[in-house]
């Protein structure tokens, strides 16, 4: 263990603090922490723990959520820089007038969306829960914001829903394409291709599964397959190894590396932990309209 991470470890004890990482955290970030997880698993995880600091290396949108889940903790985002683009695509009154223009839809947000657009919505869901929570939603039309291809993925498993999508998109998961997946798969023919459903159709069309991070890992564990092409963000290679040391896992596209995920260093963890910084502090009462929304999608899922 190096030099900065036992004290990293150190000041946690201190602190009566915990360390949750996101998968597409780089090795070092994933190595200290004490849970990773997908945007679901760490939701969950923040709100069921008992300690008095939350240090949530991640995105913004992450460290809200677990916020507004553990409003007495403090939660602190270790790269006060790190955003989702995303998650910036939509804004409140996009929600206000997609209500107006559809006064009987139900309305779900992504949980990669700031907590203002989560306080203005029905439910949120994460990419490993979302067909679930949309089925048991009373309504049949639905209104999805912000990603256009978790909500066509939606969409399709769902055809007794009419799913009216908004516009946004992941700037890293959407830029790949079918002609990537062609050229990885004449390269790797004997490799099974796992995406993530905020690639776009013509990935998710040639892919062998889709799911979520949390799913990928999952089925690739348990498949005899011993190669495999990764359609999601390259940080989930590291878990993908560690826990499949006799598999091999190639990236479908160097595309796919999210330099907000990438912004938290070692360095970060160890000063956020120190001196307390970058706090995650809401709006009250924005963020108990928002807790509505994160309540209903733990209840519903
Ligand atoms: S991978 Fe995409 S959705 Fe995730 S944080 Fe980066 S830009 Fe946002």
């Amino acid at each position: 263990m190096r030099n900065i991470e036992k004290k990293i470890a150190r000041l946690k004890k201190r602190k009566n603090a915990i360390i949750l990482a996101h998968y597409y955290q780089t090795g070092d970030i994933i190595d200290v922490a004490d849970m990773v997880g997908d945007s679901y698993g760490l939701s969950k995880k923040a709100k069921e723990n008992d300690a008095d600091i939350i240090v949530f290396c991640g995105v913004r949108f992450m460290a809200e959520s677990a916020k507004i889940l553990s409003p007495q903790k403090k939660v602190l985002l270790p790269a006060a820089a790190a955003g989702c683009p995303m998650a910036d695509m939509v804004k409140p009154d996009d929600i206000l007038s997609l209500r107006k223009q559809y006064p009987n839809a139900g309305v779900v947000c992504y949980v990669n969306s700031t907590y203002e657009v989560k306080a203005e919505c029905d439910v949120c869901v994460t990419s490993s829960n979302a067909v679930k929570v949309v089925a048991s939603l009373p309504q049949k039309q639905i209104i999805f914001v912000p990603d256009q291809n978790l909500a066509r993925y939606v969409a399709q498993q769902l055809p007794d829903k009419e799913i009216i999508p908004y516009c946004g998109f992941c700037i890293v998961h959407h830029q790949v394409s079918g002609a990537d997946v062609d050229k990885a798969r004449a390269s790797l023919p004997n490799a099974q291709l796992l995406v993530h459903p905020e690639c776009t159709q013509e990935v998710v069309d040639k892919a062998d599964f889709v799911g979520s991070t949390a799913g990928i890992i999952k089925r690739a564990t348990q498949s005899d397959n011993k190669e495999f092409i990764i359609g999601t963000e390259m940080g989930i290679l590291h878990v993908l190894q560690k826990k499949n040391p006799d598999k091999k896992f190639y990236l479908l596209s160097t595309k796919l590396l999210c330099s907000n995920m990438k912004k938290t260093k070692i360095l970060d963890v160890y000063e956020a932990l120190k001196y307390g910084q970058h706090e995650i502090i809401l709006d009250e009462d924005i963020a108990a309209r928002a807790k509505k929304s994160l309540d209903k999608m733990l209840e519903l899922s």
